[in-house]
């Protein structure tokens, strides 16, 4: 067995490739609620492909980078599947660990933990691996624990268990540049600052950027660094915009082809804007982005994210949804594309203040008929978007509650899944306070249940139409249907939870 000296890891729900279906990935940011724990855990997050070593085939992407920088700089680093992690005990002397949301404070986990008063899996699957054998082990022997990734600042609040772990430092942003400086003085046995945050200048350029080697979760990577909108909310507004050079997508996806997988997910804040100028989408770039996929990838091709007012503004000038999607996307094995996009609210003078380049080319004024007119344009052609909304921004009063039901109300013939989720301090906001019960209105009960029934009536539709169909993923499929079922039969008891709240 190599004796990997820097090993590279998190829980199972991350650790996970969600049976292939990169949304079920979702189910890992709630409590097990209507299965038992194990059976939740497997329908949610299976146990991935290892190989000999312990290595998964497939690892989060943000991994893969930081896997890749460190090889590069000649380390003997490798990703390691947790359950094999006990194996490198005696050699490892960095243990690294990344995670989208360590302790479920952000989004949407915080909300499904709010409501239903029980900690969502993502946060009890974590700790106990940080409490497991191996980790404890590790760390007995010296080891330095170095944890970051997006949901980094989770740490600040939760110091008792840090000091618990023993983790010696916490890591927050874009790693490539820093990252071999920070292993090499962790090997040499310097002392470590608490907590990085990687800033602006420190930015990684293109150059410093390394090619994955090793297959991504569901062939996820990247097109795009940064988002030019500006939303007071966002953290990765705060990065510089970069382009990912359409070379560097080949052999991306050429090394996903190698390990077997024969699908895409092109991530970016914005997949439309890729090559872009400013807020305005260009068709060719994107186009030459899609040709390169459907050339190389025989199974499916997916959007991370796009933004609402990309969908209409490059529908409007250049028709490009449906040229993407009859020329490239849809085929015979392929019958919709699905997306993550944001809402966040449905009034115009909250957009104004909050997010006023959110609806850009247009105006902040237009965003409900922005909004409106995207769902149209994808539902026509097959984009089924798994759209956010946030309750509870800062400044935010009754009748924007209100203008966003309206807006759900309207959003209604469009297939869709619409994901509340509760103000987190983020971005330029994160000195806000966070939202919290306390703050539960009767607009907001409306507004959940409007979101509740529309998703529930689409996501049953789309388990009908497309999802799951694979003989394989029968199983999954069946537990997923009875899971929803169970969620239908509970929302009559959430809603009288929610009043009690308000009662209080
Ligand atoms: S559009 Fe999305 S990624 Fe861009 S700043 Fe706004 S919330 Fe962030």
């Amino acid at each position: 067995m190599p004796d990997y000296e820097v090993v590279i890891t998190t829980d199972r729900t991350m650790m996970s490739n969600h049976h292939g279906k990169e949304f079920l990935g979702f189910l890992t940011t709630g409590p097990a609620v209507g299965l038992p724990e194990k059976v939740y855990m497997w329908l949610a997050a299976p146990k991935v492909k290892v190989d000999y070593e312990g290595k998964p085939i497939e690892a989060p992407y943000g991994l893969r980078k930081v896997e890749a920088k460190l090889i590069d700089e000649g380390f003997k680093a490798a990703i390691i599947d947790p359950d094999y992690l006990s194996r490198y005990v005696s050699s490892v002397k960095v243990l690294m660990i990344g995670h989208h949301d360590f302790f479920a404070y952000g989004p949407p986990s915080n909300e499904w933990w709010l409501i239903t008063g029980r900690e969502p899996i993502n946060r009890l699957s974590f700790m106990k691996f940080m409490r497991s054998d191996a980790v404890v082990e590790a760390k007995r022997r010296g080891a330095k624990i170095i944890v970051g990734g997006p949901a980094a600042w989770q740490w600040l609040w939760e110091l008792k268990f840090w000091k618990e772990c023993g983790v010696d430092m916490v890591v927050e942003g874009e790693v490539e540049r820093v990252i071999a400086d920070i292993v090499r003085k962790a090997l040499d046995g310097e002392e470590l600052p608490d907590y990085v945050l990687v800033g602006p200048n420190d930015t990684p350029s293109l150059s410093e950027i390394p090619v994955i080697k090793g297959a991504s979760i569901n062939g996820l990577i990247e097109v795009m660094r940064g988002c030019p909108r500006g939303c007071k909310f966002c953290s990765v507004t705060l990065r510089p915009l970069r382009f990912i050079p359409l070379d560097t997508v080949k052999e991306e996806i050429e090394v996903n082809l190698r390990s077997g997988n024969s699908n895409v997910i092109l991530h970016g804040e914005d997949v439309l804007l890729y090559g872009g100028y400013g807020v305005k989408p260009k068709p060719d770039p994107v186009i030459k982005l899609h040709e390169l996929a459907r050339k190389m990838v025989k199974g499916s091709i997916a959007w991370s994210h796009t933004s609402l007012a990309s969908v209409k503004y490059s529908e409007d000038n250049f028709k490009l949804i449906s040229k993407l999607m009859s020329e490239y996307v849809l085929s015979d094995y392929q019958e919709f594309i699905g997306v993550e996009v944001g809402i966040e609210t449905g009034s115009p003078r909250l957009a104004r203040t909050i997010m006023p380049a959110k609806a850009a080319p247009y105006p902040p004024d237009m965003w409900p008929e922005v909004v409106e007119d995207a769902f149209s344009i994808m539902h026509e052609n097959n984009v089924i978007p798994a759209a956010t909304l946030i309750v509870g921004l800062p400044g935010e009063r009754g009748d924007d509650v209100v203008k966003t039901a309206e807006l759900i109300d309207r959003l209604k013939p469009y297939r869709s899944v619409i994901v509340p989720m509760f103000f987190v301090p983020m971005g330029a906001l994160r000195n806000r306070d966070w939202f919290d019960k306390n703050y539960v209105t009767s607009e907001h009960v409306d507004l959940m249940l409007k979101v509740l029934n529309h998703t529930l009536y689409w996501a049953e539709d789309i388990l009908e139409r497309y999802y799951m169909k694979e003989q394989h993923l029968k199983p999954a499929r069946l537990l997923l249907k009875l899971f929803m079922s169970y969620i239908k039969w509970r929302i009559g008891k959430v809603v009288p939870t929610i009043a009690t709240m308000i009662a209080r």
